[in-house]
């Protein structure tokens, strides 16, 4: 692989660096300004699709710079949790509170709530990054026309000014040489530092990873977690699906256990793994160990 190495300390400057300076301009201040104690909070959310209860009253919250990594069996609801933290499933009951503001609706008078017209729940959503198992990259696009996209169409970028910041992003995650592939012409590791690089560039307050490793070969999910751990490292607040449990060890500092729609367990990596609370999460450890 002709890309810069990544995740072996030869990224240089922190990643906030560069967003500070090429994305975020003066509203640096503004951002860690709120004081809300969680950056993203799940209160109670329920949903249902049909008759499955899938998601049955989850409740947590993601402190500044926390990594949280949320483990569980398939099925379990973690990739529907992660769609409803970031505005892309509505929740039946509860609220997504993102710095203390509930997300997707409009609350009115008497506590009624409407939901939000689109443009809204898309510029909601810009906030919380998301960085899906497959990629989800557009085909007939270019690395850096993915990462460009929604700088020019979310955030009213000009075009070189989007190219400018997609550049030095596509720079950090190691993939300049490869701006001007399409995704076809990618490995599955390179198309998901190209997807957490168009993640990024909307400096979102926080990143959401549904099993951001789980569809790539052996050899290419290192590459992939070294990315995520230097982001972790510059202290982006981050909530990762994931059974990768060296990653969750090393990395999160908060693990949680979901099964049945609920969140069993949410302790220390020390306590999670070293003295799980529950029977079952114990037994899912040792499955997957
Ligand atoms: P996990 O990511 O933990 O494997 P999911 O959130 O994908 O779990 O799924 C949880 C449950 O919800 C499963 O039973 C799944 O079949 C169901 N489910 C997920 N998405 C949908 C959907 N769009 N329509 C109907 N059922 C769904
Ligand atoms: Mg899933």
């Amino acid at each position: 692989m002709s890309d810069k190495p990544v995740g072996d300390g030869r990224i240089e400057e922190p990643f906030r660096h560069l967003l500070d300076a090429a994305v975020l301009g003066e509203a640096v201040a503004a951002e860690t300004a709120t004081g809300a104690e969680y950056v993203l909070e799940a209160v109670e959310v329920h949903k249902r699709y049909g008759r499955t209860e899938v998601l049955r009253g989850v409740s947590f919250g993601v402190h500044r710079g926390d990594v949280k990594a949320i483990l569980g069996p398939s099925g379990s609801g973690k990739s529907t949790l992660l769609r409803c933290l970031a505005l892309l499933e509505p929740v039946d009951h509860g609220e997504v509170r993102l710095e203390g503001q509930r997300l997707g609706v409009r609350e009115g008078q008497g506590g009624r709530v409407a939901s939000l017209p689109e443009r809204t729940l898309a510029r909601e959503r810009s906030e919380i990054g998301m960085v899906f198992q497959r990629f989800n990259l557009f085909p007939h696009l270019t690395a850096l026309g993915n990462v460009m996209l929604g700088l020019t169409e979310v955030r009213g970028r000009s075009k070189d000014e989007a190219r400018e910041i997609a550049q030095a992003m596509l720079d950090r995650v190691g993939l300049a040489a490869r701006r001007d592939f399409y995704p076809g012409e990618l490995s599955g590791g390179q198309q998901q530092r190209v997807a957490i690089a168009r993640a990024l560039v909307m400096n979102p307050k926080v990143m959401l990873f549904d099993e951001p490793t789980s569809a790539l070969d052996p050899e290419l999910v290192g590459e992939v977690l070294a990315v995520m751990e230097e982001l972790a490292r510059e202290g982006m607040t981050m909530v990762v699906v994931t059974h990768e449990i060296g990653f969750a060890r090393r990395v999160a500092s908060r693990v949680l256990m979901m099964d049945g729609g609920e969140i069993i367990e949410d302790a220390t990596p020390d306590e999670f793994f070293g003295n799980p609370r529950h029977e079952r999460t114990r037994r899912f450890i040792e499955a997957v160990d």
